[in-house]
């Protein structure tokens, strides 16, 4: 079964997603939120402070420290010496599409109407699940994103991509068998119609593509570099795109002060991306050490995620095109963490919406090679950091990843020292006594 086929059910999807949830907008601007006795988590110190008090104004974080003045109406909440952290950041994550099962997309009685309510339902539970801000690299999320920002959907702050941008016959070409070329036949395949992909070629189909993304809201742009495991078209080792083809991309990307991302595992295309000015690698597990350290040298990120082999319910063929990504990530991690190249993390799930209740639990895969603060600073200080690279693009102006003054209020109380035991993190229900997003409580006692 391709992408595509499963796509078929998706291009009313979009209209349909502001369903009846009323999930309410954001705080008044003077509200306010004391979390009384907190041990605050410094993710970029990786330690725990002495019990004390943290005042939420409005959707900020207003001040810390006993004796705190508050508000007669302020909200208090108890924090018995638990911990106080900022929220989860998932740094690749795609909201459609981890969302729906290709047996769900492709049921004879398949609703639009339910397959987009499924859509909303997770993007509820992913906040259920502390990850307060995601980075959508590639995907119809334009109307999600509006319609969580609105209140009338529960979900994460979305960092959104839009369409990925891909050339004929890359890992973004997830046409059916039968659709033929835009350019030569006149008309656009399901995958483009419904906002999950561009197909374009040359620098002029490249510029339109990246520049239609920027006009829905786009905070970054996803580039396809290189072959793909879940493409049926593209095999692993192809390079995609010219020097001046992602060139283009990036110059219209960077006129709207902000970057593009590449999905790309090869040497090759990791260093033809860099050339052009490429700011972010998804993936990238069949890296050398030279490349790793060119990407150091340059300040490119690294966007890995902890992919665990694949399974027999997979695809034959992605489970083959699979192999060598998996065989390569143990010892890319650890070069690229050697090498000092600046890591982000993500899960990445594409159509497995069973795998998403363990979007925490693939968090504790990184202990391979991080230690539990270094894991903890990484999704959400490092990932917020990448999250940032957005400039004024990005949709949420603040900082995030860090309980600080001035920062955006995106909290998790935590039952327990995830210093300690990161396993607290796996089990959001049981161990998230309180989860605030943009100053307010969305999970509370
Ligand atoms: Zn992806």
């Amino acid at each position: 079964m391709s992408i595509a086929s499963m796509m078929r059910r998706l291009p009313v999807l979009l209209v349909l997603l502001p369903c009846a949830v009323a999930w309410g907008q954001g705080p008044a601007p003077e509200s306010e939120i004391l979390f009384r006795e907190v041990r605050v988590l410094d993710t970029v110190r990786g330690t725990l402070g002495e019990p004390t008090d943290v005042l939420v104004r409005g959707n900020r974080i207003a001040a810390l420290g006993a004796d705190t003045p508050r508000s007669e109406s302020a909200e208090v909440i108890e924090g018995r010496g638990r911990t106080l952290m900022p929220g989860l950041i998932d740094a690749h994550w795609h909201s459609t599409f981890t969302a729906l099962s290709q047996a769900a997309m492709t049921a004879p009685d398949a609703k639009p109407e339910s397959l987009a309510a499924t859509v909303a339902a997770e993007s509820g539970r992913t906040l259920m699940r502390g990850f307060t801000s995601v980075r959508d690299v590639g995907g119809p999320v334009f109307e999600l994103k509006a319609a969580i920002d609105a209140g009338e959907v529960a979900g994460p702050r979305i960092w959104p991509s839009g369409a990925t941008v891909s050339q004929t016959s890359g890992h973004g070409d997830m046409r059916l068998p039968h659709e033929r070329s835009r350019r030569f036949f006149g008309k656009p395949s399901l995958a483009e119609d419904m906002g999950a992909t561009f197909i374009a070629d040359g620098r002029d189909e490249v510029l339109t593509a990246v520049r239609e993304n920027l006009r829905m809201g786009a905070s970054q742009i996803k580039l396809m570099a290189g072959g793909g495991t879940s493409s049926a078209y593209d095999p692993l080792d192809v390079t995609q795109y010219t020097l001046d083809e992602m060139r283009a991309a990036v110059e219209a990307a960077e006129d709207w002060g902000t970057y593009v991302t590449v999905h790309a595992y090869t040497v090759r295309a990791v260093r033809r991306a860099i050339e052009a000015g490429v700011k972010c690698i998804e993936h990238g597990q069949l890296l050398d050490e030279d490349t790793l350290a060119l990407m150091a040298r340059q300040g490119v990120w690294l966007s890995t995620q902890t992919l665990r082999p694949s399974t027999e319910a997979m695809d034959p063929l992605r489970r083959e095109k699979r192999k060598p990504v998996i065989e390569g990530q143990a010892r890319t991690i650890a070069a690229a963490r050697r090498a000092g190249v600046r890591m982000a993390w993500g899960t990445d799930f594409l159509f497995e919406p069973e795998l998403n209740v363990e979007q925490n639990a693939f968090i504790l895969g990184l202990r391979d090679w991080f230690t539990p603060a270094e894991i903890l600073r990484m999704v959400t200080h490092d990932n917020a950091e990448l999250l940032a690279l957005s400039g004024l693009r990005s949709p949420y102006q603040g900082r995030l990843g860090v309980v600080e003054v001035g920062a955006l209020a995106d909290l998790l109380l935590v039952e327990g020292d995830p210093l300690e035991n990161l396993d607290l993190i796996a089990d959001p229900a049981r161990n998230f006594a309180v989860i605030v997003k943009d100053g307010r409580v969305v999970k509370g006692e």
